[in-house]
């Protein structure tokens, strides 16, 4: 229920049996050869997995060091990480016997990946959005709607995420009984992040099978983005007890940390939101900070509490890469692989690349190249103004 201090189920009282109903039918149905086999289906014949390991060739040879691999789980369904976990905790929902899922969603690609998973499995769904995210993020709002969403917008507070996310635990409250919440990262009270982190390592489990057929040994290092940080522990816990492996989950460093950013681990502190205790940017009475990445993906303003543990336990590395940083490595992967990644899987690039470096030529290092960049393009050519664009 704890990953060492952190983590938890602070919720109201009313919740709290609902989060313990939860955790029991997810161990039973889990461990049911029936479900296993459902969801191996549909993550196989309708997301797309396995997802290939990549060497990346002309990268490698570019940078001049260790050899880089890609997890391209940008080729899934939904071009992201994200159906993964939705379609896992619908069948769960299923399972349990709920007719309607709720969701909250920031940047909108949790929304449409829940959108998606719902309407695949014959579940209502309905999406709580910021009114502010939803008008910078109008494309997702109606990918949401045409795949059978509702959208509520929520107009309290800042009108973001956090905002949603108190609106969406407020409808379970009462909506419970025929109603799952389903998270989108590994955050939130326990259950979550322990469900989350399974759905997602089926991310890790391809990894490291496919890296040892090719090479025979295990990787040196592996990066992965850290938003809620879902992509990040799916891929690092079957490595956690290979010591050998490096694990490092890169944050959103912004414009700076002593500017905009969302690197909760790195400069944040304690404290409970969501649910959980965890790491969060807080300002100095405790309150959420507003919280700013150039991938909309990665501005959470905390992080999910087994990331938290596996730093005080020094097994992983938490670092940042900035908006810059993230523009670079955006650019040179399109330009030597022809792969566009998303700007938050940027940002685990950018990091690499520094590593790759220093490596020599037969160490390796693999991202996790969490989704795809076809979304980001009118921001990365924003950002650059017309006369510097790629
Ligand atoms: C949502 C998202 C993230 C961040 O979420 P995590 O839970 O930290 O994985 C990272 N990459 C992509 C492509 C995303 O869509």
């Amino acid at each position: 229920m704890k990953f060492g201090i952190f983590g938890g189920r602070f919720v109201s009282e009313i919740l709290y049996p609902v989060l313990q109903e939860l955790e029991d039918s997810y161990l039973r149905i889990s461990r049911d050869s029936g479900f296993r086999i459902k969801l191996n289906n549909y993550l196989s014949r309708y997301a797309g997995r396995p997802t290939p390991l990549y060497f990346a060739r002309n990268l490698t040879e570019k940078i001049g060091g260790g050899r880089i691999y890609l997890k391209r789980e940008d080729l899934l369904h939904g071009g992201a990480h994200k159906i993964n976990n939705a379609i896992g905790q619908v069948l769960l929902a299923k399972a349990m016997g709920k007719r309607r899922i709720i969701a909250e969603t920031g940047a909108g690609q949790h929304g449409v990946a829940t959108a998606m998973a719902g309407t695949l499995l014959g579940l209502n769904v309905e999406i709580f959005m910021g009114r502010k995210d939803a008008e910078r993020q109008r494309s997702n709002v109606k990918r949401m709607r045409l795949l059978g969403a509702g959208v509520r917008l929520v107009s309290t507070g800042t009108e973001t995420l956090k905002d949603a996310i108190n609106e969406a635990l407020r409808d379970w409250a009462s909506s419970f009984p025929d109603t799952h919440y389903l998270i989108g990262s590994a955050v939130g009270p326990h259950p979550y992040p322990t469900i989350v982190r399974d759905f997602q390592s089926v991310i890790g489990y391809e990894t490291r099978r496919q890296f040892i057929d090719d090479n025979g040994k295990l990787p040196d290092e592996i990066v992965a983005c850290v938003g809620g940080g879902s992509n990040a522990i799916g891929m690092f816990y079957p490595f956690l007890g290979d010591h050998g492996v490096k694990l490092t989950g890169v944050e959103a460093g912004g414009k700076g940390l002593n500017s905009a950013h969302s690197a909760a681990l790195s400069a944040g502190e304690k404290g409970v939101f969501h649910g959980m205790l965890s790491y969060f940017l807080q300002d100095q009475d405790g309150q959420i900070a507003d919280v700013y990445s150039i991938a909309a993906g990665l501005d959470y303003p905390g992080v999910g509490p087994e990331h938290a543990y596996l730093k005080e336990l020094g097994r992983a590395k938490y670092v940042y890469s900035t908006d810059d940083e993230a523009l670079q490595a955006f650019i040179t992967l399109s330009k030597t692989e022809g792969i566009i990644p998303a700007l938050e899987s940027a940002h685990a690039l950018a990091y690499a690349m520094k590593v790759a470096k220093k490596m020599t030529r037969d160490e390796s290092i693999i991202v996790n190249l969490s989704g795809r960049g076809d979304k980001d393009l009118d921001t990365v050519f924003a950002y650059m103004g017309d006369e510097n664009a790629p």
